[in-house]
């Protein structure tokens, strides 16, 4: 009985991103269209030849990119704004960037995360489109792959009800009678893309409804049962696998009876769910069961011992000949390759598997599966050994760490007075005047900046100039703050490229990758550290940076860190221990700083938890969990310090209605919102259930270089006082100011402390 290996997607960066390099050469026009299209497919092929190296026998084609698979979905589609112009044929690749980024003429397509995935996407507009098959992509890179390399892909094409429900109509998300409404025009234009492929030779299509991990409700399976039963019954020789990822199938029951030959299922993040479904209910026999066995969006390396267990059940549940392995999800979201992190711990590198190694992983267990767990004894002893040593080193077994952490059930977390009593403390040694005016915390990373941090990594500026450099930096922005009329103060973040980076670096138990890139949205890639062992405070982090800050005016200056959850939701994450314990490691870490800070004078700590909203979990029922231990840590990161400490916080995105009461658990003295582009709901949202905290919603929206006029900002403030109290109301910009440039960054807040001083005076 013949097991089957099989990839969903491959990353499309390139080993030293030479993807990200192709199309950004071609946007500063150093690159003819030809010349662009000819390297593209040199790296579509080498990736495929790669694939087929490392021993999978069903390669994905199509799930590569010029830019993003939404946008190539709706540029194939004909689904185009209206505002880049009409087509009746193929874009060219001016015309595709056109849609993600804008012209001079027309605003860029809007951009969301995918799921809960670090990853953007391009949100289509289904305002008024007439669907057009413009380009049978799949067709072009299946018979690409065929002929050039004589492999018959499986092409992957984003299913049409996923695609309708990502996308957007007069601005909101499609609803259910959105999707009935444009599915029966959409679907003859998938027939036509699955009957080419279909003459053209096809075998298999792998069909991507991820939104199915979404549906609770049996009703809401009715558009993904139409668009199956019509696509099989049209092509019926194109065999499809419905490809579900990023969790479970809660209607588990009713999705393996629709229409298609095989179903992929994430068994790596579906809490155990999906695995149960298969115990209990069983998988029909006339279905391939294509098993997502590795994780697709971690970098750890397999427990193949266990996986190739697992493997052993599930050859029981499905059919003879009727299983395949795969990762969990597309690769898409793990770097590439391990090979080259050539200065990390070899103890550490034998824990990691990027998406080579990943592939590698699936391949030994397709093998064993098929051939005995004899024929590859010898990677199995390797894995195991690699294993031991990384959970054996002393990066995981940090003692004191650990019995801090086993002290956490028994201790609570709470400041020591209640906010009422706090807020006069703070008002009484703070002497703010009302509406206070501070910034979130960066400040334009310059040229300079970013060229002397540069110079600085490769060794051409030693730690003094560039630690002068940095001084020099915060003194002029002091300085310019002092001018600006600003009340609050801040160092201005000029030693951080991210937010996270910074705290690895000085934290134990972080590894930052040397090529670990994974793509955020477009040619942008982010390389997030690893969290590989216990995270311990070895010495402070920012104190410096603040106290030098404070030390050169008497206004307040507030500290800057970024709390546990987000560190987090921005790192790959060890998954030997629960992800819960890892973020409390680093808040009794940050507790320490914060207290550190507060030992040296400063009054005012910001604690940052962009990712907060961002990171919630895709079905409602694991929200309660993942809040509950947000909360907690970031209590423990903020409740060392003494009353007339003023502990602020800072988040990213303006939906947080429906997690008011977790904001209000954090019991922060103040928080800043970025809210300048929604303010209606969360206004609405703090009017009905009451809000004590002081609260500073963005009076301004910092994502463009526009600078805000003066009766606009006003307007923003008035609008938020009609239900916030004058005393309770703080302003600031809507984010930190890093991506801006600095003439815009003081014209803006210029206007900002003017508009606060009109308003000011009739208060
Ligand atoms: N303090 C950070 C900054 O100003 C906050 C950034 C963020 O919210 N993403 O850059
Ligand atoms: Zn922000």
């Amino acid at each position: 009985m013949t097991v089957i290996s099989s990839n969903l997607g491959y990353p499309r960066l390139g080993e030293h991103r030479e993807w990200k390099h192709l199309l950004e050469h071609y946007w500063q026009h150093k690159l003819s269209d030809a010349d662009f299209h000819t390297t593209a497919k040199q790296l579509r092929l080498a990736n495929l030849k790669k694939e087929q190296a490392l021993g999978i026998d069903y390669l994905p084609v199509a799930d590569n990119s010029d830019y993003d698979h939404v946008l190539d979905t709706l540029a194939a589609f004909g689904a185009i704004p209206k505002r880049f112009g009409h087509f009746d044929q193929a874009l060219t690749l001016s015309d595709y960037y056109a849609i993600a980024r804008g012209t001079e003429t027309a605003v860029a397509a809007e951009m969301t995360k995918w799921f809960n995935i670090n990853y953007h996407y391009i949100v289509p507009e289904f305002d008024d489109v007439q669907f057009k098959l413009l380009d049978n992509r799949w067709l072009r890179y299946y018979q690409e792959a065929k002929t050039a390399l004589g492999i018959d892909g499986k092409p992957v094409i984003l299913g049409p009800v996923s695609f309708l429900k990502l996308g957007k109509r007069h601005g909101d998300y499609l609803d259910a009678a959105g999707v009935a409404e444009l599915l029966p025009q959409l679907l003859p234009l998938y027939q036509q893309v699955f009957a080419e492929l279909a003459a053209a030779g096809a075998t298999w299509i792998q069909l991507d409804e991820p939104t199915l991990v979404k549906t609770t409700n049996p009703a809401e399976l009715a558009p993904y049962r139409k668009a199956l039963t019509t696509l099989h019954a049209a092509v019926p020789t194109l065999k499809i696998v419905l490809q579900t990822y990023f969790d479970s199938l809660d209607l588990y029951d009713e999705i393996v009876k629709l229409p298609v030959q095989a179903i992929g299922l994430d068994l790596v993040h579906d809490h155990g769910e999906n695995l149960a479904h298969l115990r209990t209910s069983g998988f029909p026999a006339d279905k391939v069961l294509a098993a997502g066995l590795i994780d697709g969006h971690n970098v750890w390396a397999s427990d193949l011992a266990k996986k190739a267990q697992l493997v052993q059940e599930l050859q029981t549940i499905a059919a003879p000949d009727h299983l395949w392995l795969q990762p969990a999800n597309s690769l898409l979201h793990v770097p590439i390759t391990t090979k080259n992190e050539t200065q990390a711990d070899p103890v550490l590198l034998g824990g990691l598997a990027f998406a080579d190694q990943k592939l590698q992983e699936l391949a030994v267990l397709t093998r064993a599966a098929n051939h005995g767990i004899a024929a590859v004894q010898s990677a199995f002893d390797l894995n195991q050994a690699k294993l031991q040593a990384l959970n054996n080193s002393t990066h995981r077994n940090n003692q004191s760490v650990r019995a801090a952490e086993a002290q956490l059930p028994r201790q609570t977390f709470e400041r020591q007075a209640p906010f009422a009593t706090r807020i006069k403390l703070q008002h009484a040694r703070l002497n703010l005047p009302l509406l206070p005016t501070t910034t979130i915390g960066s400040f334009p990373q310059s040229h300079t900046v970013r060229a002397k941090r540069a110079a600085w990594r490769k060794g051409a500026l030693s730690d003094a100039d560039y630690q002068t450099f940095l001084h020099a930096e915060t003194k002029r922005w002091i300085a310019l703050q002092n001018k600006l009329g600003l009340d609050v103060l801040v160092h201005g973040e000029f030693e951080r490229t991210d937010m996270v980076e910074y705290f690895g670096q000085k934290l134990t138990g972080f590894y930052a990758t040397q090529n670990g890139w994974v793509q955020s949205y477009g040619s942008r890639g982010v390389r997030p550290p690893v969290i590989f062992g216990d995270v311990a405070y070895t010495k402070p982090i920012t104190v410096a940076e603040s106290v030098y800050a404070q030390s050169l005016t008497t206004k307040p200056v507030k500290g800057m860190l970024t709390a546990p959850l987000t560190i987090i939701n921005w790192s790959f994450v060890r998954d030997d221990i629960p992800k819960a314990q890892v973020q409390n490691q680093i808040a009794l870490a940050l507790r320490q700083e914060v207290q550190n800070l507060e030992k040296a004078g400063i009054k005012i700590i910001q604690v940052d938890e962009p990712a907060l909203r961002e990171g919630l979990p895709l079905k409602q029922r694991h929200w309660q969990a993942y809040l509950a231990e947000a909360v907690y840590s970031f209590k423990i990161t903020t409740t060392g310090v003494k009353n007339e400490t003023q502990i602020h916080t800072h988040m990213c995105y303006s939906n947080f209605a429906d997690i008011i009461d977790t904001i209000k658990a954090l019991d922060a003295d103040v928080i800043s919102i970025e809210t300048s582009r929604s303010h209606g709901e969360l206004i609405a949202a703090f009017e009905q259930t009451g809000y004590d905290q002081e609260i500073g919603l963005g009076v301004y929206d910092i994502h463009s270089p526009r600078v805000p006029s003066v009766a606009e900002i006003e307007a923003n403030i008035q609008r938020a006082l009609r239900v916030i109290k004058p005393r309770q109301f703080w302003i600031n910009p809507d984010c930190g100011l890093k991506t801006r440039q600095e003439p815009e960054t003081l014209a803006a807040l210029k206007n900002m402390v003017a508009a606060r001083n009109a308003i000011q005076a009739q208060l």
